[in-house]
């Protein structure tokens, strides 16, 4: 399930050529084209899926687990003093290209990384409404 009009497609299956530092018969993992931070990585699986929602649940367990190992080996190889790993699903999160992806981001002391949000209060209306869809 490739889609060829995607540019995430092209270079998981190496049509494109990329930076690579690591690859298996699911994934590749490159180096961004505009990095966060030095090491700024991508996790891709080689088959098509717009976002974690499409992704069937045994590549996700396996992209975590490659996330882990290229992560642990950025973190330390490049003296990472913290590490992010972001995952942006739909516009309004942040996706800018729609074919799923692991953000791997090394933190440096000073870097201009951001991460983050402004902390919230958790009402019971919302409490209860969201524990209800679990029951
Ligand atoms: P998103 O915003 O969808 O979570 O992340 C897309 C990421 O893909 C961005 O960090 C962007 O820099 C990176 N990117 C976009 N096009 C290319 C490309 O052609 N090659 C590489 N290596 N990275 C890309
Ligand atoms: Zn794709």
């Amino acid at each position: 399930m490739k889609d060829c009009n995607c540019i995430f497609c092209k270079i998981a299956n190496g049509e494109i050529p990329s930076a690579t530092l690591y690859e298996d018969s699911d994934f590749r993992v490159i180096l961004d084209l505009n990095p966060a931070s030095k090491g700024h990585a991508l996790v891709l699986p080689k088959e098509h899926y717009a976002n974690v929602f499409e992704l069937p649940e045994d590549l996700a367990g396996k992209a975590f687990v490659v996330a882990k190992k290229v992560a642990s080996r950025l973190s330390e190889g490049l003296g990472a003093i913290g590490f992010n790993i972001v995952q942006n699903n739909g516009e309004p999160a942040g996706q800018t290209v729609f074919h799923f992806h692991i953000h791997l981001i090394p933190r440096y002391e000073g870097d201009t990384v951001h991460v983050g949000w402004k902390p919230g209060t958790l009402s019971d209306d919302d409490k209860k409404e969201i524990l209800d869809l679990f029951e």
